[in-house]
């Protein structure tokens, strides 16, 4: 793999050899191409994996294709938790663009500001900055971030650890809401990842460090819920957690259906996809969700066998496979290429034995949880007998079995 291999221009690939690198890091190699394409990235990166360029380098060309405005409005901003990160992620910047017409300048804080504003109202295109001084120039009027196309979040883990939370959201505020944004972070906690979906827009996940296994580096978890109570449950799921692309697995045909209307009711984008469905009516609901104008498809375990979809950040079983081999296949939907991913099940009395299946398999138990309001309250025997008497009416050709009769009650609740 090469530099131009990615699709750098040639005063790129200039600066790149004179700075004496020969080969892209794996970071690079990852995320440069996508970053030309104008997508949104969650990177998983440290110090010392080439991250500085992997975002530096795409962002250079995506600015300097488009029209340098006479102004020199702040088109791209990079925002790191520390002035010492400011200062060399600013060397780099200088370095790449070298044979670029695009200046840039660092900001922070503990200095003097005055020669700051000043370069500032000069007009610059790259702006690096710590999030206090920034705002602090900023209400003083020095620059505007109106016409911000890209912005860079550095090392997002130590932002939020040093408090900066409040800050970047107020920065967030003073952006135009069309930009690209790319997240650089050497950890992913819950916190990182929940405050990555309140702005990222299907982001591409990345990941510098080496393939792990599957299970290791699939966040697995179990919620324990009523039968009745789960289409309620993902879509609170899906709405809080702000999801988007949610791959879902039902066990059956009409389930995926089901579940696709009832989620479609409550606002998400959703289609189904299975063997019932035409292959054009498969490709056009598997492009809707790749290019994000759905949020979820629903699909069983044997339409989704042959889906070609890169990178997944939430995969939930809507319900357990009988075969415990097909939930390694299902969550391995998520995670992939290096990237993290969450695989969460919703689990109701009747498929706690495909859990301890699953569990004996991989060798290790899953995370299990209860969330209020959704507590299993089910009873086994209760669920096994219903589940018979929706076998027994679907075979009878929708007449009801003596005992669904009796537990009419039941049933209606249920609807
Ligand atoms: P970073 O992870 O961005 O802090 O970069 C660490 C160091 O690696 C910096 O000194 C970079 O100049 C250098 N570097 C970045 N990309 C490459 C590469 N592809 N080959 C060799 N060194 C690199």
């Amino acid at each position: 793999m090469s530099f131009k291999s990615l699709g750098l221009s040639e005063p790129l690939l200039k600066a790149i050899s004179k700075k004496g690198h020969t080969t892209p890091s794996t970071i690079q190699e990852k995320a440069i191409p996508f970053i030309l394409e104008g997508k949104d990235i969650l990177a998983s990166a440290q110090t010392g994996t080439g991250k500085t360029a992997a975002f530096a380098l795409p962002m250079l060309q995506v600015l300097s294709g488009g029209e340098t405005l006479r102004k020199r409005p702040v088109r791209a901003l990079i925002l790191t938790p520390t002035r010492e990160l400011a200062a060399q992620v600013m060397e780099e910047v200088k370095d790449y663009s070298s044979f670029l017409d695009l200046r840039s300048h660092v900001i922070f804080g503990g200095v003097n500001a005055a020669p700051q504003i000043r370069a500032l109202r000069q007009g610059v295109d790259i702006l690096v900055a710590t999030p206090g001084r920034l705002l602090d120039l900023h209400q003083q009027k020095a620059f505007s971030l109106a016409n911000i196309e890209i912005l860079v979040l550095d090392e997002a883990d130590r932002m939020l650890d040093m408090g900066f939370l409040r800050d970047i959201k107020k920065i967030l505020a003073l952006m135009p809401a069309q930009r690209q944004n790319l997240l650089f972070s050497a950890t992913f906690s819950k916190d990182i990842k929940q405050f990555a979906n309140t702005f990222l827009k299907h982001p591409v996940m990345v990941e510098a460090a080496p393939q792990n296994t599957a299970a290791e580096k699939v966040d697995q978890k179990v919620y324990k819920t009523n039968k009745s109570k789960k289409t309620a449950l993902i879509t609170k799921l899906i709405s809080d957690g702000n999801w988007e692309q949610v791959l879902v697995f039902t066990r059956t045909k009409h389930g995926a259906n089901r579940l696709s209307q009832k989620l479609e009711k409550s606002g998400i984008t959703s289609a189904a996809i299975h063997g019932n469905k035409s292959q054009g009516a498969r490709t056009k609901a598997l492009a809707g969700f790749k290019k994000g104008n759905l949020r979820v498809l629903v699909a069983t375990d044997i339409a989704a066998r042959g889906l070609d979809i890169p990178l997944l950040p939430h995969v939930i079983n809507y319900e357990l496979p009988n075969v415990p081999e097909d939930y390694v296949h299902r969550i391995g939907r998520t995670g992939r290429a290096g990237a993290s991913g969450q695989a969460i099940s919703l689990v109701s009395v009747d498929e706690n034995e495909h859990v301890r299946g699953i569990e004996k398999l991989l060798g290790e138990s899953l995370e299990k949880e209860i969330l209020d309001g959704f507590e299993p309250t089910e009873n086994l025997q209760e669920v096994l007998q219903k589940k018979a008497d929706n076998k027994a009416q679907h075979r009878g050709g929708g007449r009801k079995s003596a005992s669904s009769k009796t537990r009419s009650g039941f049933n209606r609740r249920r609807n």
